[in-house]
């Protein structure tokens, strides 16, 4: 198989709109490729992929970084594993994300994680997270994957003076608790962190990192097949019949029978049993990227070139192109528009321009979207179901390490192997009897967050 690596022509720039009149909305009715920035330098491959064997060990469902992950540890133990994937291996959001590495112990503060699982189980949660971020560093070395990996630290701007002083007292108890270093910056030295005063002053977190995502899912790929595992795109599971000792796994012109089956579909998740369907919640998420903007102006708006996010309940993050002056913008994607219509990501401009309003005449060259798999309670989960399928999924939008880090714990415990424990374990994966509304509530739950978030509510 050839390498899954194409690059494109670095003059490809497929949209042109300047961010003001994106944010005007003028660009309303025109469409967009929405082909994701990454796909530039490490586009999924299109095949053609021969039909896979009949009979395997395993077979994983989903080949973004969960199954990728899932599968080199696999292969490598001398399973015969086949990774199938609906799309092209990589179309779901690992090569679509923002490319941000953290530990994804932001989600909750310290003290509300304490309440809702005790110390013991709040500490233990939190020390896997940072296992979590220091694990995607030594599998990216240890494989020799060249994907702009770099600790560049997180910077994540207070929208309100009461969100400042909270998020300092958070990360004091994560020091206490965890041990993660930190520091406050106040909004008059905030101009060292960014060009914008929009905040009001920040929080950084020095550890966390950023990559890029196409490059790391290639290097994973490649490294999947070399270790020996099948991998097949276009290969859309519409059906798996569990009994006795192994699984039937239905295709639209094939089956395929596997002692272990890995479902790590995440956002993406369809056709693989109501016990999933209950459970994950796909919300769209969407990502701008801007033409090359002139390293003087760069400078002044990024200088120290970390990742960057707010404290608002609806959330943007940015951060500088791998090695380019250009601006990576992310934020949900707008759920009454299309993929494909420009109105998907006009709420993304106002944002940009929010932060930056130097930026007006810069132009917007790629658009896409991509689905984060949510959970009920907010917390990922792996296991197996009550069928005997292995699962891991429900990363909540803090994917990049969780996914690659559950991919392995996963494998492990479809083994036998003691180091295959997570404090993740016992959580518990709940359904909820309003599962059939959660996807179109979405839109309304989004709105009200907004209105909370300008009221201060
Ligand atoms: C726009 C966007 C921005 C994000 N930004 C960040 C970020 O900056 N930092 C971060 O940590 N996380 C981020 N995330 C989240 C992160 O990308 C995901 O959590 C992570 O990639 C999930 O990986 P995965 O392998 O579990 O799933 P995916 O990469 O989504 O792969 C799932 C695959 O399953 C396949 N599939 C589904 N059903 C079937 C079926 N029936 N048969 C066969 N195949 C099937 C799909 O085709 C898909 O390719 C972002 C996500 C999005 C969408």
């Amino acid at each position: 198989m050839s390498s899954f690596i194409e690059t494109a022509s670095a003059e490809n720039e497929p949209l042109g709109i300047p961010l003001s009149e994106l944010a005007e909305g003028w660009g309303k009715y025109w469409s967009t490729p929405a082909i994701p920035f990454w796909w530039r330098a490490a586009a999924p491959s299109s095949g053609p992929w021969p039909i896979p064997a009949r009979k395997a060990d395993v077979v994983v469902i989903g080949a973004g970084f969960t199954g990728l992950s899932a599968a080199l540890v696999l292969a490598r133990a001398g399973r015969n594993v086949v990774v199938v994937d609906a799309g092209a291996p990589g179309f779901g959001a690992s090569t679509r994300n923002g490319g941000q590495v953290g530990s994804g112990n932001q989600k909750f503060r310290v003290k509300t994680l304490i309440q809702m699982k005790g110390e013991r189980k709040a500490v233990e949660l939190l020390r896997e997270g940072i296992e979590m971020l220091d694990g995607i560093e030594t599998l990216i070395k240890q494989e020799k994957i060249d994907c702009s990996f770099t600790r560049c630290g997180r910077f994540r701007g207070a929208m309100r003076r009461e969100h400042y002083d909270g998020m300092a007292r958070d990360l004091d108890d994560l020091k206490r608790y965890a041990g993660v270093e930190s520091c406050m910056i106040s909004r008059a030295e905030q101009r060292q962190e960014i060009g914008s005063d929009l905040f009001y002053g920040g929080s950084l977190l020095p550890r966390d990192a950023s990559l890029h995502p196409g490059k790391y899912h290639a290097g994973l790929l490649n490294a999947v097949i070399k270790a020996g595992a099948a991998v097949h795109g276009q290969a859309a599971v519409r059906g798996i019949t569990s009994g006795g000792a192994k699984h039937t796994l239905c295709f639209d012109n094939f089956q395929i029978q596997a002692r272990d089956v890995l479902v790590a579909t995440n956002g993406y998740t369809r056709d693989v049993g109501a016990f999933f369907r209950k459970r994950i919640i796909p919300i769209r998420s969407a990502q701008l990227t801007t033409e090359t903007i002139p390293a003087h102006t760069f400078d002044e708006l990024m200088p120290k070139r970390r990742v960057y996010g707010n404290t608002n309940r609806v959330f943007f993050y940015f951060r500088p192109a791998p090695d380019e002056n250009r601006l990576i913008w992310g934020g949900r994607a707008n759920h009454f528009a299309s993929d494909s219509a420009l109105a998907a990501y006009v709420h993304l401009a106002r944002d940009a321009l929010r932060t930056f309003p130097v930026l007006k005449d810069v132009k917007v060259s790629y658009a896409w979207s991509g689905l984060i798999g949510y959970t009920f309670d907010e917390f990922p989960h792996l296991g197996r179901t009550p069928d005997g399928i292995h699962y891991a999924m429900g990363y909540c939008g803090t994917g990049i390490s969780r996914s690659t880090h559950f991919g392995r714990k996963i494998a492990l415990k479809m083994l036998g192997k003691a180091e295959g424990r997570s404090a993740f374990d016992e959580l518990g994966f709940p359904s909820h009897f309003f599962h059939a509304f959660a996807k179109p509530a979405v839109p309304a739950v989004e709105a009200w967050y907004r209105v909370r978030d300008v009221m201060g509510l």
